[in-house]
């Protein structure tokens, strides 16, 4: 039976997942960036890590057929399909202080930090997600640039879970950059 989630602009959700269900990921209006982040359901010092993801696939991007692995070197997802090609494994999720950082702005700004903390009922010190659609390209001198996503509404990639898991899916809040094309929308997510 599938189940659906929709996920508001500047809010987050955790959604509990059985090993072998499908995860979709579906960007409603286009545009909009999706920190996705996971844990095992048994054991929460065991989460999605992007470093050893980049490490096991000797990849920054993600491709399809691609697993994604927990920081014990454990596959937590395959990706199954995907419309876009384009995520960001580099970037951690926003947070107050990077709101200050760049923005001036930190206090009281909705951030995908806090709403993923939020929906877990935790205090990860940083939360280091899969951040799905974020488009960026890396230069030869390193320099990164973070362009506006390329889905489109309704651009969707799925995941199927390897593990028992707790997912928390953050629909980013970042409206001052074109991480989010200078606006933020929902997202809807669909388990089956
Ligand atoms: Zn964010």
């Amino acid at each position: 039976m599938e189940k659906e989630y929709l996920i508001a602009a500047c809010t987050g959700q955790a959604i509990d997942i059985k090993k072998g269900q499908q995860i979709t990921i579906i960007d409603v209006e286009g545009g909009q960036v999706a920190d996705f982040f996971a844990e095992n359901t048994a054991d929460q010092n065991e989460f999605l890590s992007t470093a050893v993801t980049i490490d096991c696939n000797e990849s920054i991007r993600l491709n399809i057929n691609d697993t994604i692995y927990s920081n014990l070197y454990t596959p937590m997802f395959t990706v199954i399909y995907d419309e876009v090609g384009q995520h960001d494994l580099l970037f951690p999720c926003c947070r107050p202080e990077m709101y200050d950082f760049f923005y001036q702005n930190g206090a009281n700004h909705p951030n995908c930090f806090d709403n993923i903390n939020k929906s877990l009922g935790e205090n990860r010190l940083i939360i280091q997600p899969l951040n799905l659609f974020m488009y960026t390209t890396i230069d030869d001198k390193g320099k990164i640039t973070i362009h506006k996503p390329l889905s489109k509404a309704g651009s969707k990639i799925i995941l199927e879970a390897k593990m028992d898991m707790k997912i928390a899916v953050a629909a980013c809040s970042v409206s001052e950059a074109d991480t989010n094309g200078r606006k933020n929308s929902p997202l809807k997510i669909t388990v089956n």
